[in-house]
């Protein structure tokens, strides 16, 4: 099935979609850029789930490039898609990982049923991924994915982030 691309300006717990990512650390327990507005924004219910993934699956953190899901708590969605995004390197290339970001989060998307799904531009802020570099990943990364998600929309912060993705798109 043909995914739906697009792109909006604004802040990733504004949108009404079945899920959102968050750029999250492989901690799951917060932190800030995408993750602190999720938390704040969605309340005690995500971490919460977060802590039990931790107490089971992820004893040790959610590896970079792996994807899991939780219920949003407040935030207005069915579930948040946690994904943990490579920080950028300048001698090591690290774009699989970054690209793994996207797949994994469609295939949860995916295994949850979720038609429409919102991303942020994953690394970009804090782990230090150039824009442009991140969005190209970004883009193709889902274009080329194999889902049934119908409609994938970039949530794109501030008017450099979505110059870079449109500019792509
Ligand atoms: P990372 O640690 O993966 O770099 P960040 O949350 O620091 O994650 O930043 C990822 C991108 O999300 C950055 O481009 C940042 O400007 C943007 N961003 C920060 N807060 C929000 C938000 N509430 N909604 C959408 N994008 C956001």
């Amino acid at each position: 099935m043909a995914t739906k691309i697009s792109l909006v300006q604004g802040d990733i717990t504004d949108q009404h979609v079945d899920a959102i990512v968050n750029a999250a650390n492989s901690s799951l327990l917060g932190g800030g850029g995408v993750d602190g507005a999720i938390h704040r924004r969605g309340g005690p219910e995500i971490l919460e789930a977060c802590r039990k993934l931790r107490a089971s699956h992820y004893g040790w953190g959610l590896p970079v490039g792996k994807a899991v899901a939780t219920p949003a708590g407040r935030l207005g969605v069915r579930w948040v898609i946690h994904t943990v995004g490579p920080l950028w390197s300048a001698s090591e290339d690290r774009s699989a990982q970054l690209a793994s970001c996207y797949s994994e989060s469609l295939r949860v998307a995916d295994e949850l049923g979720a038609e429409s799904v919102a991303f942020p531009a994953v690394s970009t802020g804090v782990y230090g991924w150039p824009m442009d570099d991140g969005a190209r990943i970004a883009l193709e990364t889902v274009q080329a994915a194999d889902t049934a998600v119908a409609d994938v929309r970039f949530v794109l912060f501030d008017d450099t982030a979505y110059a870079a993705f449109d500019r792509l798109l």
